[in-house]
């Protein structure tokens, strides 16, 4: 008997009426691929291989910090990719504006390879993590349908088994989209914006968090973040970005 295999006669089915293509090249995919970089654009895609200071921007390690640690709440900033590189930009704005969920896949490899080239140098006990994604306002979330950053955190946590918590930061206000603000206006925006529910926060105290974005631009959503969950006596917090 020929033994038939249901996935794969789905995708060829996906395949003819969803095709999926390239976003860089514009190469057919297979559905059964489920990326949105055919695999050579894929691997042309830089994935950092340092932690960075989350003001200037510099290369850091554990034992080398720079300056400025005293002036963030961000112990550390973690990124994945480089934001300037075309595909990754195009990736994230079908992701974020375009609303293609599916790109989820793609853009939390991305955060995966990076954290297995820097965790090793990290020395935290994984014992000890936490992965929390910045939440989405109501009314932004209504207008996506989807929280990416915790799209992206789902797939990071899934793959190294970190226990994922979506419901201990909490969004108090509805905040205008950064995006359209001055600097100085991001940071007003943000102030009070975050708070911690009140029967979660034994939960955090003691814990390094990883605290998961899609982007970061001026660091002031991670920064408002990581300042509440360290007032509610986090120990660190490292940010994960899948670009800046
Ligand atoms: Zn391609
Ligand atoms: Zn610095």
């Amino acid at each position: 008997m020929i033994k038939i295999n249901k996935t794969k006669i789905e995708n060829i089915f996906y395949d003819c009426l969803y095709p999926i293509f390239c976003l860089n090249c514009g190469k057919f995919i297979s559905n059964e691929n489920k990326h949105y970089l055919c695999a050579d654009c894929f691997k042309t895609i830089p994935i950092y291989s340092a932690l960075f200071c989350p003001v200037c921007f510099k290369r850091i390690s554990i034992i080398k910090k720079c300056h400025h640690n005293n002036k963030s709440y961000l112990d550390f900033l973690g990124c994945a990719t480089d934001y300037e590189n075309e595909p990754v930009k195009n990736l994230i704005h079908e992701f974020k504006y375009n609303f293609v969920k599916e790109i989820k896949i793609t853009l939390g490899d991305f955060l995966i390879n990076y954290w297995l080239k820097i965790s090793s140098d990290l020395e935290i006990n994984s014992k000890e993590i936490y992965v929390i994604p910045i939440p989405l306002s109501s009314k932004r979330y209504n207008w996506r349908g989807f929280n990416q950053s915790e799209e992206l955190a789902k797939i990071f946590a899934d793959y190294f088994n970190f226990p994922l918590l979506t419901n201990v930061l909490i969004r108090q206000k509805n905040t205008l989209p950064q995006a359209q603000l001055t600097k100085k206006e991001r940071l007003f925006n943000l102030i009070d914006a975050f708070k911690i529910k009140n029967d979660s926060k034994s939960l955090i105290k003691n814990k390094t968090i990883i605290l998961v974005d899609d982007v970061y631009t001026s660091g002031a959503t991670l920064q408002q973040a990581a300042k509440v969950l360290k007032q509610n006596d986090a120990k660190k917090i490292i940010g994960l970005v899948v670009a800046k």
